[in-house]
């Protein structure tokens, strides 16, 4: 769907920075605010910070982007709005796992610990991963530093 279609969809207003606000979201699939000005303004330095703030509450308000709290403690903008799960690796990638089983197997596991008068609105698994070589490396320094005292 062209970003015109889709801001109009949701019942935004067609800006041009919407458009480019958007755009860079559609490259970037996930970021933190610090991230997307960063992008945008490098390629549009006329839009202001607070207008770049403002529309991303409004897309997340339409429900054209989702948010989560990510590895290092930042709100992490998405473009994916419908339930998916996340492998964060020691590189600072972001990896979608788009799994309606794996919800689900949690969804009936978990079904029994949600209190009665409360619903599962949303399961989202956060995997962290290291790099493997980094790991190895960061025991032999560990080993060496006790060793020697
Ligand atoms: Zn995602």
């Amino acid at each position: 769907m062209k970003i015109s279609n889709k801001l109009k969809s949701v019942g935004l207003k067609v800006t041009p920075q919407r458009r480019v606000v958007y755009e860079v979201m559609q490259k970037i699939c996930h970021g933190s605010i610090d991230e997307i000005i960063g992008i945008v303004r490098s390629q549009n330095p006329d839009i202001t910070i607070s207008t770049i703030y403002r529309i991303m509450d409004s897309f997340c308000q339409a429900g054209l982007l989702s948010k989560f709290v990510g590895n290092n403690g930042k709100v992490i903008y998405d473009i994916t709005v419908k339930e998916h799960h996340h492998i964060f690796t020691s590189g600072e990638e972001i990896i979608d796992i788009e799994d309606e089983w794996l919800s689900e197997i949690i969804r009936e596991h978990v079904l029994l610990k949600i209190p009665e008068n409360e619903a599962i609105d949303r399961i989202s698994v956060y995997i962290s991963t290291k790099n493997k070589e980094n790991g190895k490396e960061k025991i032999d320094i560990d080993k060496r530093s006790s060793d020697s005292g």
